[in-house]
C-alpha cells in the first residue's frame, strides 16, 4: 500500500478507535504492512485520537526502526501476525471496554449467540496472560492467530487483524459489539444459543461466501467442539490427511459411515 494513504488511514482509524472509546489515553496500537518487509505503525506513548502523520514509526519486520519515530512498545503483537499471517495487512489493537471485560474475566467470545458473528467473524478465543511489550504475550497468542482474526488477551485486551486496515477495525467492532449484546443478555436473564444445526448451516455458508477458511474451525472455541464440527487444530481434529498431502474434512455422517464400511471390511 501507498505510504501516504496509509499514513491518513491510520490517523483515521486512530480518532474512530478514540472516539468509540476503544482506547483512553496512549492505549492500543494499529499498524498496516507496506510491503514485504515494512510495516507503518502508530508510535508510543501517544494518545491515537491526537496522532499527525508525521508521528507515525516505520519499521521491518523485526522491529528494526526505518525512520527517527519510536514504534509502539506492542509493536511485537503486530509483527508476529504479519510473519504468521502473510494474508494480512493490517493490524488494530485497543482495550474496548466489553471485550475487555470478558478477557478480565477470563471468558473467551464464543458463544453461539449471534448469527451474523459467526458468519464474518468466528470464535474470538482469549489467550493466556503474558506482560506486554514481552515474549509472554506473543508467546501467547501464537497457538492461535493461524485460526482467528481476533483474540482476547486475558487482563489485557482484544487484536484484530485483516487484509486491510478498515476490515481489521470492523473486526474490532464486531468483538465489541458482540461482548455488550452478550453481557446485556445477560443481564435480562441469559442469552439463548443457536441450535447445533443451525451452526453447522452458518459454518458452511461462511465458508462457500469466502466469509471465512476452514481454518476458523477451531478447538479452542466452544460451540464448534458441541456442534461436532471438525476443527484444523490438533487434537480433537476429524480432518484426515489423504497421500497427496491434500486435506479433506469429513462430515459426522460420513466419518460414521466410512467407519461402518471398515468395519464391514475388517
Ligand atoms: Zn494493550
Amino acid at each position: 500500500m501507498e505510504e501516504s494513504k496509509a499514513r491518513k488511514l491510520i490517523i483515521e482509524v486512530g480518532k474512530l478507535l478514540y472516539e468509540r472509546s476503544y482506547v483512553v489515553s496512549s492505549d492500543g496500537n494499529v499498524s498496516i504492512r507496506l510491503d514485504e518487509n515494512t510495516v507503518l505503525a502508530t508510535p508510543t506513548m501517544t494518545s491515537k485520537g491526537r496522532m499527525t502523520e508525521d508521528c507515525l514509526a516505520l519499521t521491518d519486520l523485526d522491529g528494526k526502526p526505518l525512520n527517527d519515530r519510536k514504534a509502539s512498545s506492542e509493536l511485537a503483537m503486530h509483527t508476529l501476525i504479519y510473519k504468521m499471517r502473510p494474508d494480512i495487512k493490517a493490524v488494530c489493537h485497543a482495550h474496548p471496554p466489553h471485550g475487555t471485560a470478558f478477557a478480565v474475566a477470563g471468558l473467551a467470545i464464543d458463544a453461539p449467540i449471534l448469527s451474523e458473528v459467526i458468519l464474518t467473524l468466528g470464535c474470538v478465543p482469549l489467550t493466556d496472560y503474558g506482560t506486554p511489550s514481552t515474549d509472554e504475550l506473543t508467546d501467547a497468542m501464537k497457538p492461535f492467530v493461524e485460526h482467528h482474526n481476533a483474540l482476547l488477551m486475558a487482563n489485557h485486551g482484544a487484536v484484530a487483524y485483516g487484509e486491510d486496515l478498515w476490515q481489521a477495525f470492523d473486526r474490532l467492532e464486531t468483538l465489541e459489539h458482540t461482548a455488550k449484546i452478550a453481557i446485556l443478555a445477560k443481564a435480562l436473564g441469559g442469552a439463548n444459543d443457536l441450535p447445533k444445526d443451525a451452526i453447522s448451516k452458518l459454518i458452511n455458508i461462511r465458508e462457500k461466501a469466502g466469509y471465512l477458511t476452514e481454518s476458523a474451525r477451531c478447538q479452542a472455541c466452544g460451540y464448534l467442539e458441541d456442534a461436532n464440527i471438525p476443527c484444523e487444530l490438533d487434537g480433537n481434529s476429524h480432518n484426515k490427511t489423504n497421500s497427496n498431502g491434500t486435506k479433506i474434512s469429513l462430515t459426522r455422517e460420513e466419518l460414521i459411515e466410512l467407519l461402518a464400511q471398515a468395519a464391514k471390511i475388517g
